[in-house]
């Protein structure tokens, strides 16, 4: 798929040209590449399966190294953000959940799971994003309030998705999920929220 191989180069080129930094507190080492984690596949919009073996990084300090998914993916989830994205989305607008996995192909039981992990988060994950907006964006302007929490986070990231690249040029390719998956390292549906501290001198890693 040209959309993963293009967002894996982005990674790739980021972690070859030294843009990358240790996540390990009070590191701060460079980022080099280490070989591969375990391939998996990832399910893209339209019901495509992809196999996908993100890239392993080793930090030139510390010696730790981490798997570093491609801004396609979310962690322990099978489908790709977008696919996961437009869920919420529709979920967000008012559609029930049962038509929500009808439209988009993908087991009801899987998509109740999103659904019932972002619904429960929406206000902690909107907060986030705007804490997120105020320290990534230089004088952000802020999206008007919406009915509910999940419409309201979306609207944040939407916001976000569009003053970034201003000054982080390098997310202008991502989409809103993308910079969503990329921003939580890949955790918005994780089972531990916060999703980690931003280092906002670097908040593309
Ligand atoms: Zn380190």
């Amino acid at each position: 798929m040209p959309m993963v191989s293009h967002l894996k180069h982005v990674v790739e080129g980021q972690l070859k040209a030294g843009q990358l930094r240790c996540l390990i507190p009070g590191c701060g080492g460079v980022l080099a590449p280490w070989w591969y984690g375990v391939e998996r596949p990832l399910v893209l919009p339209g019901g495509v399966t992809e196999r996908v073996r993100p890239r392993r990084a080793i930090c030139g300090s510390c010696g730790t190294t981490r798997v570093l998914l491609p801004d396609t993916m979310l962690r322990r989830r099978q489908y790709g953000c977008e696919v996961i994205g437009a869920a919420l989305v529709a979920a967000a607008r008012g559609m029930p959940w049962t038509q929500v996995a009808a439209g988009i192909g993908v087991p009801f039981e899987t998509v109740r799971s999103w659904l019932r992990r972002f619904s429960r988060r929406a206000e902690l994950v909107r907060a986030w994003l705007l804490g997120l907006l105020d320290v990534l964006v230089d004088d952000p302007w802020l999206p008007a309030g919406q009915a509910g929490p999940m419409a309201g986070a979306l609207n944040v990231l939407a916001a976000l998705h569009a003053q970034m690249p201003v000054r982080w040029p390098v997310v202008a390719s991502l989409s809103p999920w993308q910079l969503a998956a990329r921003l939580s390292g890949g955790g918005l549906l994780s089972p531990a929220w916060p999703p980690g501290a931003i280092n906002a001198s670097s908040p593309v890693t």
